[in-house]
């Protein structure tokens, strides 16, 4: 049985919260796409994490993490926080690494962020974690699979044959130093040494875990409107945020994949620069910031402030849908407590017409929210267990919001913690 856990929006909608809550009735839960740009940030037993890499089920001892072929591998970083989850408390996780899966290599750290300074003005507001120039050099077929470090003939050839195309654009556009192939070969050593007792063909074990009825979990990185294709093009990620490529970024059959939790924060944030409709400005931006999700919304990756904004009904129907949604689990419900009135965006205006379908960018830009205004419930619902214990605003609230989404809202997270959770 295959789930996968997935974000409907910009991303930081509080998967790995719940990645972590069903890891515990899950056998294996697998990283499928993205990089270390964007972090989970998980509250549970043994303290406060942020992961960027490993997959969010690791705080269990029956659970086996993979990194599949589909995800933008820097080993360093992986080890990094298989060190310090381990430092915390936490038992040594055990994880696999798929054979298949390319590796981040330093120059594509570099050229990120060469490039992101070139833009200047015009920059995506990249983490500069390497993951466009990494997703840019496995589709032009010049990256490098783990497995190539099993063969170091092979491996130093590849070098030497990718260095000539990278170093006319490291010297002539951005006019900085050319690879140093022995450098980047002896790095790749290390690496080598970092990954070996992970390394495992992915695909052929997770087919047997099915063949022997194990519950496997997927577990999404960022959302639906960053995806390359889906979302708000080009102000997106560089690898698919769709469930339907966990199949593709873990090798299993699509059709494995029965169930799609699509996860909605109660309200928006973005990070990196795009059309955001029902973004919001100034103090009351200010303040949704500071309260929400666990200690405010900040980047778990870069710290940087998050843009905050008014739940999206049109953005977040749309990202339920492309992610083929079978339940919603609406998080950080909590944090609206504190508001007297809560706009909720039902529509877009685009050029004196109002819809509910999210459009192409070049319109996006140009829609202007149209907002209902719903009454608040004026208290802390942090420990509440039973829907039917919620206030009666914050039920009118969840049920408005999964009317216009039109995908069923099953869970409802009241916390960070691991228990805050509602099911309905
Ligand atoms: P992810 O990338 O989708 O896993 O999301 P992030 O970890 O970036 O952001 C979610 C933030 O909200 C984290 O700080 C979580 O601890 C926190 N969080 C998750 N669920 C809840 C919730 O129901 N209530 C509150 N207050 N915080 C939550």
């Amino acid at each position: 049985m295959v789930n996968a856990i997935v974000g409907a929006n910009w991303g930081d909608e509080g998967k790995g919260k719940i990645t972590d809550m069903l890891a515990r009735e899950s056998d294996i839960i697998i990283r499928f796409q993205g990089g270390a740009n964007a972090g989970h940030t998980i509250v549970n037993d043994y303290g406060k994490f942020a992961l960027h890499t490993l997959p969010s089920g690791v705080f269990y001892d029956h659970t086996t993490n993979i990194i599949g072929n589909g995800v933008a591998l820097n080993i360093p970083v992986l080890f990094q926080e298989i060190e310090q989850v381990v430092s915390q408390g936490v038992p040594r996780p055990k994880i696999l690494v798929s054979d298949r899966a390319q590796m981040v290599m330093p120059y594509h750290i570099l050229f990120d962020q060469y490039e992101e300074e070139r833009l200047g003005k015009s920059s995506f507001g990249s983490t500069k974690s390497g993951i466009a120039p990494f997703y840019s050099d496995k589709y032009a077929k010049l990256g490098f699979q783990v497995q190539e470090l099993f063969d170091e003939d092979a491996l130093r050839a590849h070098l030497e044959r990718i260095a000539p195309q990278k170093n006319v654009l490291l010297e002539n556009l951005y006019h900085k130093p050319a690879l140093d192939i022995d450098e980047l070969f002896d790095t790749l050593m290390e690496y080598k040494k970092m990954v070996e007792p992970y390394v495992c063909d992915v695909s052929l074990y997770l087919s047997n875990a099915l063949k022997e009825g194990k519950h496997i979990l997927l577990e999404g990185q960022l959302g639906t409107l960053k995806d390359p294709d889906h979302g708000i093009y080009p102000m997106v990620t560089s690898s698919s945020t769709l469930a339907a490529y966990g199949a593709i970024g873990a090798g299993i059959s699509p059709y494995e994949i029965t169930g799609i939790v699509t996860v909605c924060k109660a309200y928006s944030s973005a990070v990196g620069a795009g059309a955001f409709v029902s973004e919001i400005f100034g103090e009351e931006a200010d303040e949704l910031r500071r309260r929400g999700g666990d200690g405010g919304e900040y980047g778990a990756t870069t710290g940087r402030p998050r843009r905050m904004g008014w739940f999206d009904c049109v953005a977040s129907k749309y990202g339920c849908r492309l992610q083929g949604t079978t339940e919603v689990a609406f998080t950080v419900l909590d944090v609206l407590g504190y508001l007297d009135k809560i706009p909720v965006c039902v529509g877009y205006e685009i050029d004196g017409e109002v819809t509910t379908d999210f459009p192409v960018t070049t319109k996006l830009e140009k829609a202007k929210p149209v907002y209902e205004v719903l009454d608040g419930w004026k208290c802390d619902i942090r420990g509440i267990k039973n829907y039917s214990d919620l206030p009666e605003n914050c039920r009118k609230y969840i049920e408005f919001c999964e009317e216009h989404i039109g995908y069923p809202i099953k869970m409802i997270s009241n916390g960070p913690k691991r228990d805050d959770i509602i099911i309905r």
